[in-house]
């Protein structure tokens, strides 16, 4: 295997900075399972804070985030509605239905990311029929594969929520890209949720974790859940420092992101056959016929470019790590990659 020398996997790939690194060695600790670990609380008071939430819980990963949100606010046997391709129904192992208990209902994403309102609706189930599991949550994800939701739509969701009495989450792993990308606060954008989840280990670039808000209630049902599930940890303020670090210092640089995302698609849509879809945010998704994207992506790999996907489907990332050198690169590689097959 040739070593990725520009790794556009994810924005999961980031390695800490040295400022990052340096707050982590000087956090002040203690043992958060006690509630004693300052770090941790002061970067769940920041979170909540930001997003105008009541109360905050710092977890490992992004997926126990989520499991325990759908934990807090459905019970065994309860359903929640969630993207056919959300994150928290298809890529996280299934863990709502094996250790939650919960039917998972999936809605077909239209092509924008959003769910179709009617749709939704349609499937909310409750009313007493002992045939079917009660509804008792939607769950939205922004950005959603790259892509933004707008406010408005949110908004939509949040009252049909409303209406018939259900909780309303954000999978906001990408939530900062999301509101930098609208020029909103990031609090406008959690809203109309009672429960948000971000993710500080993706674009923001630190090691680990990830932050639960929402109201004290909820949230001190998932701090139980989180000690359930294994995600008490102890000097865990020498991550949560990352976190702060993360949230000080890189927030306003993911425009960079977009407009690096921007650049790189531009440029490989100037090959008419990859089909490319132009990014909001900072993920590019290309899509092509098997016999160019199968070679495309052992090209790129041999070249030390690294990207995710196979057959004709490929997804590059923008991230802290990603320069407009890096891009350059990248879109060399991919014009010596046609040139060669212009020669045959
Ligand atoms: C990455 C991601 C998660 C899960 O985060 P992990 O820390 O990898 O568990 C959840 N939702 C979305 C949308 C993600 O992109």
């Amino acid at each position: 295997m040739t070593k990725i020398r520009y790794d556009f996997r994810s924005d999961t790939v980031t390695r800490p900075s040295e400022g990052m690194r340096r707050a982590m060695a000087e956090a002040e600790v203690g043992d958060d399972v006690f509630g004693d670990d300052p770090t941790v609380s002061r970067l769940e008071a920041v979170v909540a804070e930001r997003l105008g939430k009541a109360a905050a819980v710092y977890v490992p990963s992004g997926t126990q985030s989520n499991l325990a949100a759908l934990m807090s606010h459905c019970g065994r046997g309860e359903a929640f509605i969630a993207g056919q391709d959300a994150h928290c129904y298809r890529y996280e192992a299934g863990g709502a239905a094996v250790l939650g208990s919960l039917q998972p209902q999936p809605i077909a994403h239209a092509a924008d990311g959003t769910l179709p309102i009617a749709q939704v609706a349609a499937a909310i189930t409750g009313g007493g029929d002992a045939h079917l599991a009660p509804t008792r949550l939607i769950a939205l994800e922004n950005t959603c594969g790259g892509q933004v939701l707008p406010v408005a739509y949110m908004n939509e969701v949040a009252a049909l929520a409303r209406r018939h009495g259900l909780g309303l989450h954000l999978d906001g792993a990408r939530a900062f890209n999301a509101a930098v990308k609208l020029g909103i606060d990031i609090a406008e954008l959690a809203a109309s949720f009672d429960t948000v989840s971000i993710c500080l280990s993706k674009g923001l670039g630190a090691p680990v974790g990830s932050v639960l808000t929402g109201s004290a209630e909820l949230i001190a049902r998932a701090r139980r859940l989180r000690k359930m599930l294994g995600g008490g940890m102890r000097q865990a303020g020498i991550l949560a420092a990352a976190g702060l670090y993360a949230l000080d210092h890189n927030i306003d640089r993911l425009a960079e992101d977009h407009a690096r995302a921007r650049r790189l698609a531009e440029g490989l849509a100037r090959y008419p056959s990859l089909a490319v879809r132009m990014p909001d945010t900072n993920i590019v998704f290309v899509d092509s016929d098997a016999d160019i994207g199968e070679p495309l992506g052992q090209h790129l790999a041999a070249n030390g470019i690294g990207i995710t996907g196979r057959y004709g489907q490929h997804r590059w990332v923008t991230h802290l790590d990603i320069d407009d050198a890096a891009v350059d690169a990248a879109l060399e590689v991919v014009a010596r990659f046609f040139d060669a097959r212009q020669g045959h």
